[in-house]
């Protein structure tokens, strides 16, 4: 068996599981200060493992971030400059090592649910992957050459730059740091800001969604462009607004304007831009499939 974390600004999701099929327990831990939900993290794969008289071979971790996951790193498995304050500089990773005595793997939460969908979910056969997330924020995991993709320190995707569709809008943006940046424009919180209004109470046919669909399909056309990805799964709160899908493929296509002659982008993009295999599980069971690529 192996654990795994999916650590969120709002919940720690934690699992003791070997794949989809096979979970055996799973819980949710709020996100507090750092050592009382890191202490529940602990006490909860502690007590479970003893109590089934299983012992756990590695522990992976997709978190929310910016995370530092160069391994010669001295910060490496440290949370860096995120506007959760109490959770700056943790080293989320020294902290669990000390206390489970377990292998462990970090990753953003993005490129665990990335992985989660390459073993399991929508990605599985294929090599080179984009996870993408619209919730409360916005991130991607790209997994190339079926390995999570870090470079430098980790993608930042959701802080791209995008153009405003309608000229007549001045609006910016909640990005603290950047204006017209994607996650500023298009994540939930975004939404509630432009609309007055929470994004799951914006009505299908309410124009937030023609824009919604313009700032997405912008940075997805980006994204084919620079990493020529087999697959675009987007997960995330706000795509439970199925009726986005088709609406982005269309707009896809319309943005690349020819230019890529893929079949499987101009033919079956039903299949290329998806929502994801696992559901809203991507992220717990990516931190299952970073467990097992550490040790298996
Ligand atoms: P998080 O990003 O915090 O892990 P979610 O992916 O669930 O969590 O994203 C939460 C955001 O998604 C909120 O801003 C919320 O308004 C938005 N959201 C949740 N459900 C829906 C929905 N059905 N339609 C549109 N937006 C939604
Ligand atoms: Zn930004």
């Amino acid at each position: 068996m192996y654990a795994g974390i999916e650590a969120g600004g709002t919940k720690f999701n934690c699992i003791i599981a070997e794949d989809p099929q096979n979970i055996l327990v799973e819980t949710r831990i709020p996100t507090t200060t750092p050592h009382e939900t890191l202490t529940r993290v602990v006490n909860f794969f502690l007590e479970e493992s003893l109590s089934r008289k299983i012992t756990l071979k590695s522990l992976g971790i997709g978190s929310f971030g910016p995370l530092d996951l160069n391994k010669r790193s001295t910060h490496y498995g440290c949370i860096t400059s995120t506007p959760k304050t109490a959770w700056q500089n943790v080293n989320i990773v020294k902290e669990l090592e000390d206390r489970l005595h377990l292998p462990i793997d970090l990753d953003t939460d993005v490129n665990a649910a990335a992985l989660g969908e390459l073993y399991w979910g929508a990605g599985q056969g294929l090599q080179n992957i984009l996870y993408l997330t619209i919730g409360t924020g916005i991130g991607g995991g790209a997994i190339i050459a079926r390995k999570p993709y870090h470079g430098l320190l980790h993608p930042e995707m959701g802080h791209i730059f995008l153009a405003q569709p309608f000229s007549e809008d001045d609006f910016k943006g909640v990005c603290p740091y950047h204006s017209h940046c994607f996650e500023g424009l298009a994540s939930g919180p975004a939404l509630k800001a432009r609309w007055g209004r929470d994004a799951a109470l914006l009505e299908p046919h309410h124009p937030a969604w023609d824009q919604e669909t313009f700032y997405i399909a912008q940075a997805l056309s980006t994204y084919i462009n620079v990493l020529s990805p087999e697959i675009i799964i987007l997960g995330g709160g706000v795509m439970q607004q199925t009726h986005l899908f088709p609406l982005i493929r269309i707009k896809v296509i319309e943005l690349l304007n020819g230019y890529l002659q893929i079949p499987a982008i101009l033919e079956n993009i039903d299949q290329y831009i998806v929502p994801p295999g696992l559901g809203t599980r991507s992220g717990v069971l990516g931190a299952i499939a970073l467990a097992r690529s550490l040790v298996d």
